[in-house]
């Protein structure tokens, strides 16, 4: 029998970002005894690298925005496979969860007359993101950990969660242990927020941090909850391709909401050549036009640059492919250009963008008041997730809730700029008042201590193997090359299907992968135990792409390129079967009501 420590909460909160935070924060208003559980220091998770913006219908820079154009925009962006519920409850309460981070003690970047200022973003009609320069992740966090650490709540920094723990068809609690000194702790609690964040990890240019290996979508699957929507990986346009050790850190879009535009070799402005039908009537037909919507003319519309991030993806893809990529495979994102058209324009990208300009600086030599950057695709986002209800963002799993990147629904085939953050705390909060009132509502359940002891077991295995097991970063690195390879930014089904066959090799040769050392920050261990979690989302993530046989959103298919109506009515949704393996439904969608549906042809 192997010891641990147990801590007894009303609500567990795993992950400590902006949605974990959020649900903590509301769960301790509530009055329950509430718990957050996070693998990294507190103030860390990955929300800290947020940089353009939260978005939210305020209306401070253009008064004609309100909540109906914001869910509008969503809903084709992410071209209408969001759950309508949750686009809808996003886009009417984003605005009051902004104040309330504002009345908290988050300092926005301001207009000339004192109100939160909001600049321009990807598929966004009107500026809508509010932002603190190009660091908006850091203020988010600093202000939630500062409410939040007034409220009572009971953090357990650098903890990894190994399972999720049942009683019948319920969630009871969670099973881990400490990365310090490695010793197991266990949570029991009458509800569970997920709140672990996405998977980037499991590809190998990405702008994630360390702790994106799916976790939370691995643990819900396999205490019996459905995903849903896990084809569609958001692959952002613009990620640092030179030198090849900083491959894949993010160039936020704000850089393009600023001015800066997409060239290729040629120092052409290849955006305007394939500019999709339904965003056709927003897009401005000139470079003069384009130039102007950044700038606030409100007759103006907005660049192709600015276009939704799947497009502008597969179009620097388009180039390179083409031959006219930039000298590294990627193209050219160019803001120095503006010193053509504002006095000061230094100074003036500095403001504005100054975690981008110290990036380049540091990282490539490279002044972005004076040249252009290379850009091109990294792996950014997960829009699909643990399926929740749009209300209460409870999971398909009694008593175990999900909100943030891991949860699916809000964004559909491809998510809009900025509206993750705002998705953070809108279904932060629900997650937490939910899960608050199912606390209150069910008593504490029971521990099977068998599953806990089979967990125990089960993560200290490679250390029986030791130095004779094969090295567990070796197989996550052949994971990463593989998702890269096969199921990247266009994807064929049968490259996905010999993706299958690599992960089934990479699984087999996981159960042989030995560790040495003890328990204490031992980081082999740490790899071994994300790498199980990266191997099942993965798989996922490969089974619902052979799956969908369209190309929407995010999801681009080679062999099936075009986007087809039948799929335009269908979810795919992954659940265990009786054996534990994935198992594919799909899930057609709910009628939208009619009033829902008059706000889209309104915004057409
Ligand atoms: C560089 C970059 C810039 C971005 N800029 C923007 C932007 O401007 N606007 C926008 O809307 N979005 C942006 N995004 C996306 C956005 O930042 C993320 O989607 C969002 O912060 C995710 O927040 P979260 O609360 O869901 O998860 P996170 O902030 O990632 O938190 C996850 C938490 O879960 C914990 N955790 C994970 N697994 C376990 C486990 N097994 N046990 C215990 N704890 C665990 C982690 O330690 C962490 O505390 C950006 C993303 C990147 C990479």
């Amino acid at each position: 029998m192997h010891e641990f420590v147990t801590h007894e909460f009303d609500v567990l909160v795993v992950g400590a970002g902006g949605a974990g935070l959020r649900a903590a924060i509301e769960a301790s208003a509530a009055g329950v005894k509430v718990g957050v559980v996070t693998k990294s220091l507190l103030g860390k998770a990955h929300t800290v690298m947020a940089e353009g913006g939260i978005a939210a219908a305020m209306g401070n820079v253009d008064d004609r925005d309100n909540w109906r154009v914001h869910f509008a925009d969503t809903m084709r962006g992410g071209q209408y496979l969001n759950n309508w519920r949750m686009a809808e409850l996003h886009a009417k309460e984003a605005p009051a969860r902004v104040r309330e981070l504002e009345a908290w003690g988050a300092v926005f970047d301001r207009t000339k007359d004192g109100r939160i200022l909001q600049r321009n973003f990807g598929g966004h009609r009107y500026p809508r993101l509010a932002h603190v320069g190009d660091r908006t992740g850091l203020e988010m966090i600093r202000t939630l950990q500062d409410h939040g650490v007034h409220q009572g709540i009971d953090f357990h920094m650098e903890h990894t969660i190994l399972t999720l723990l049942k009683d019948g068809d319920r969630c009871v609690g969670a099973f881990g242990y400490d990365r310090e000194r490695g010793r197991f702790k266990l949570f029991h609690a009458k509800a569970v927020v997920l709140a672990t964040g996405g998977i980037g990890r499991a590809f190998k240019i990405t702008s994630n941090s360390w702790e994106y290996t799916g976790d939370g979508q691995s643990l819900a699957f396999q205490a019996g909850a459905s995903l849903l929507d896990m084809e569609f990986v958001q692959f952002h346009p613009t990620g640092m391709i030179w030198p090849p050790s900083v491959m894949g850190i993010l160039v936020t879009e704000g850089v393009r909401g600023e001015g800066g535009v997409l060239r290729n070799r040629d120092g052409k402005r290849f955006m305007f050549d394939d500019i999709p039908a339904a965003y056709k009537n927003q897009t401005a037909d000139s470079e003069e036009e384009g130039w102007r919507y950044t700038q606030g003319d409100k007759t103006a519309r907005r660049p192709p640059d600015l276009l939704t991030r799947d497009h502008v993806a597969r179009c620097i893809r388009r180039e390179v492919k083409e031959g006219r990529g930039s000298p590294h495979g990627g193209a050219f994102l160019d803001i120095a250009w503006i010193k053509e058209r504002i006095p000061n324009s230094a100074e003036h990208i500095k403001k504005k963008l100054p975690s981008m300009y110290h990036q380049f600086k540091q990282l490539a030599d490279l002044d972005i008041t004076k040249e252009p950057m290379e850009v091109g695709p990294t792996t950014h986002y997960m829009m699909g997730g643990i399926e929740v209800d749009g209300d209460t963002q409870m999971s398909t799993v009694p008593g175990l809730f999900a909100a943030g990147e891991c949860a699916a629904g809000l964004h559909g085939a491809n998510r809009l700029g900025g509206n993750s953050l705002s998705d953070l705390v809108v279904f932060g909060k629900r997650a937490g008042e939910f899960a608050a009132r199912f606390s209150q509502e069910h008593g504490a359940g029971s521990i099977n201590t068998d599953q806990v002891e089979q967990s125990a077991r089960r993560s200290l295995e490679p250390f029986e193997r030791g130095a004779a097991g094969e090295n567990p970063y070796a197989i996550q690195h052949e994971l990463q090359e593989t998702m890269q390879d096969l199921v990247g930014i266009v994807r064929t089904g049968e490259e996905m299907e010999r993706a299958l066959d690599e992960i089934g090799k990479l699984r087999a040769r996981m159960a042989k992968a030995g560790i040495t050392g003890n328990r204490e920050y031992n980081n082999g261990w740490h790899t071994a135990i994300d790498l199980h979690n990266l191997l099942t989302v993965s798989e996922i993530v490969a089974r619902a792409g052979i799956e969908r046989k369209e190309s929407r959103g995010a999801h681009f298919r080679d062999d099936y390129p075009a986007r087809d109506d039948q799929w335009g009515g269908v979810n795919i949704r992954i659940r265990p079967s009786a054996d534990g393996g994935p198992k594919v439904e799909h899930v057609p969608r709910k009628e939208m009501p009619d009033e829902l549906r008059r706000v889209i042809a309104e915004n057409k």
